[in-house]
């Protein structure tokens, strides 16, 4: 059994946030990946300035900001008639503003920042191919032991392994994620590809009944990232089969061709389920405590989770430092100051969702009630989200 400081269960982008958040407050840290290496899909991801501000704290600026894109704006568009109905600046007032950009990024850049930096730093050990599959609690020191029949101990364990975390059914007990019944196929494909150019320098979104297509560039905009999302009838139905690639070429269908055409985009081969879970009060047991997706995944219409992931980590690690050899008092401190912030995301990206993907009067009151309205004016809804954590907390 090899003895450590902290143990962290997983080694996607909160474990690693995590991971170097503790090193720099002077821990030891071993993370225990699962898969064979650390790694991330092949698409893009968004980060408001609560994150880009996390990025630039821990010196991982210079190397995301050659490969990330700063859009101009964030358009929100009908995705049956085309209409422009909202349109939030993201450009020199919203800087002014929040202090740091609003930025997309391809997600394994994003993951390949922390994981540089961690591997860089004396403090931190990586282990791949390391399923936690049961923890034992000592009191005094938590044991991990993994898939492979190996463990370790620490005197505290953080699980930061994702929706189905089992770190979480230890903590809290075993449930389910909540299954929306909206399903995401992605695509990223060469700019060159793209045949209306008209929104390059934004984030858009086509949003219609139960459906949108999200584009954004990456790559320094060499590449254009694509999600599309629908609500699959065939589970509304209880159908046991759904979400096929037919059932997304027809939930389009009542779609402007202009949208239709950029189905061509999406790669048919993957979906995705959109699952959360309702927020919770408490989320720690003993000396292991919950970050990122396992504590409080979230629906992806604000684009807040691996954004809560990060901000989670520097919370953390300051309450950590402040009472380091008590670290069930140091996780009871962080989850209080963590609870609301993130049941608030995750309640609020729902009923965001339900906006979204409004469909006949809902969806005319809601282009009624945006359009029109100055770019700037959205910035007083988003400050609480992009604001961020109290700088104290660094
Ligand atoms: C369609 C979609 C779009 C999104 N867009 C955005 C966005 O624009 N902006 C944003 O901020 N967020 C976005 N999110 C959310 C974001 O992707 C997640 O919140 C974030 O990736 C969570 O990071 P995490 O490290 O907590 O969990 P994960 O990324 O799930 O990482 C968990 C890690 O734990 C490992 N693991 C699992 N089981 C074990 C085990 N037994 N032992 C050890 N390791 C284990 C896994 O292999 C994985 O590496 C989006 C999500 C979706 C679905």
């Amino acid at each position: 059994m090899k003895d450590t400081q902290i143990l962290i269960s997983g080694g996607g982008l909160g474990g690693l946030s995590a991971a170097l958040a503790l090193a720099e407050r002077g821990f030891e840290v071993t993370v225990l990946e699962k898969a064979a290496e650390f790694t991330e899909i092949g698409y893009g991801i968004q980060l408001g300035p609560n994150a880009t501000r996390i990025l630039k704290r821990y010196g991982l600026w210079d190397t995301v900001s050659t490969s990330a894109v700063f859009p101009e704006a964030m358009v929100f568009l009908d995705a049956i008639d085309t209409e422009e109905w909202a349109r939030v600046n993201l450009n020199d007032a919203f800087l002014a503003r929040f202090k740091h950009p609003y930025a997309v990024i391809h997600r394994r850049d994003l993951l390949g920042a922390w994981l540089a930096a961690c591997e860089r730093h004396p403090r931190i050990q990586l282990l791949t191919s390391k399923g936690l599959a049961s923890i034992t609690d000592h009191g005094t020191m938590v044991e991990v032991h993994c898939e492979d029949g190996s463990s370790f101990s620490a005197r505290c364990l953080i699980g930061a392994d994702g929706l189905l975390s089992p770190t979480r059914d230890y903590v809290v007990g075993t449930s389910q994620p909540r299954v929306t019944g909206f399903l995401a196929y992605r695509g990223v494909i060469p700019i060159g590809k793209v045949f209306d150019h008209t929104y390059d320098r934004s984030v858009i979104g086509w949003f219609g009944h139960n459906i949108h297509l999200v584009q954004y560039a990456l790559r320094a905009g060499d590449v254009l990232n694509n999600v599309a999302v629908f609500g699959s009838p065939a589970f509304a139905r209880g159908e046991a089969e759904y979400g096929s690639p037919a059932e997304l070429t027809a939930m389009f269908e009542h779609a402007h061709p202009r949208v239709r055409a950029m189905l061509e985009y999406i790669s048919l081969d993957r979906h995705w389920m959109m699952r959360d879970r309702d927020p919770i009060g408490n989320w720690t047991k003993g000396n292991v405590t919950l970050l990122g997706d396992a504590a409080h995944p979230t629906l992806q219409y604000l684009a807040q989770g691996a954004c809560m992931a990060f901000e989670d980590s520097v919370v953390l690690a300051a309450r950590l430092a402040e009472c380091p050899n008590d670290p069930h008092q140091a996780f009871l401190s962080y989850q209080k100051a963590r609870v609301l912030r993130t049941a608030r995301i995750v309640l609020t990206a729902r009923a965001f969702g339900q906006v979204l993907h409004a469909g006949g009067v809902a969806r005319d009151l809601r282009n009624d009630l945006y359009r029109g309205r100055a770019p700037d004016s959205f910035f007083h809804e988003i400050d609480w989200i992009y604001r961020g954590i109290p700088e104290t907390e660094f």
